[in-house]
């Protein structure tokens, strides 16, 4: 049976009006995604470390929530380069970094992310390797070897703001230089301690190698993808985490943190 000229034309304005919501709804959806990259310190049961722990078992649950949901994780240097390809970035991907390199990171992190074959990133401050509570050569190259990427946090973990452009020079070198001779990988992303930042950062990080930098959350209200200051989510252990972790990890987590900071005064995290 022909359709008539009225059907027709609703039929095509229905079709017309679901095409602009389904795309122009998509490209909103693009405006508003932000690479979810996870901020871990210490993984332990014990909860001491000023709320900045994550106990064994919440670990163990939220990388069996990203491997059963079809999550693609990178490591920091994968993501850097995937930014750096200009290519438009999959949905769902999820970087997993670790900061501080303390000694729990191998005795608890290491076996979950060995179980769910989780390319983890560890950023290690590489004058502290060695000392009691932090990670020794041995473990890091065994984690190295093993796919987890070790990236550098700094020789003495500094707060960059209060350091001179060559301070925070040595700073960057040394730090490459030392976790390269311990892994023979190259340290491809920096992460600044406490997430503080200065206007020289980039070019200095550039020279000195690094095609990334990573910060804690600052609160602007910007998502712009700025290589040289990735902004990253912070996990936390609490009675919701499981629910927390399924926003964290949605890739809208940031859109709605700026969101809510748009109207306050722009402080870093
Ligand atoms: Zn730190």
């Amino acid at each position: 049976m022909a359709l008539s000229n009225p059907k027709k034309i609703l039929i095509t304005f229905v079709l017309a009006a679901a095409a602009v919501l389904y795309f122009g709804g998509r490209s909103f959806l693009e405006k508003c995604y932000y690479p979810p990259i996870l901020m871990y310190h210490s993984i332990d049961d014990h909860g001491s470390k000023l709320k900045l722990s994550v106990p064994v078992k919440e670990l163990r649950e939220q990388m069996k929530y990203l491997r059963d949901n079809k999550f693609d994780i990178v490591s920091s240097a994968q993501l850097a380069d995937m930014i750096k390809s200009g290519k438009k970035l999959p949905h769902n991907i999820v970087a997993v970094t670790l900061d501080d390199g303390l000694l729990d990171n191998y005795v608890n992190g290491f076996p979950v992310f060995k179980e769910y074959k989780i390319p983890a990133t560890m950023f290690v401050i590489s004058g502290s390797i060695g000392k009691p509570d932090f990670l020794n050569a041995a473990q890091i190259k065994e984690m190295s070897d093993a796919g987890i990427d070790i990236e550098s946090h700094s020789v003495t973990h500094p707060y960059i703001e209060s350091l001179t452009a060559d301070g925070f020079k040595r700073e960057a070198v040394e730090s490459k230089k030392a976790i390269e001779a311990i892994t023979g990988k190259t340290v491809y992303t920096f992460c600044f301690p406490y997430g503080g930042f200065n206007d020289y950062a980039r070019d200095i990080l550039r020279d000195a190698g690094y095609a990334a930098g990573y910060a804690t959350m600052p609160r602007d209200n910007s998502i712009a993808l700025d290589l040289y200051r990735m902004k990253r989510i912070k996990i936390a252990s609490g009675p919701f985490s499981m629910l927390d972790f399924r926003l964290k990890t949605s890739g809208y987590y940031m859109w709605f943190k700026a969101h809510r900071w748009t109207k306050k005064k722009s402080t870093e995290y």
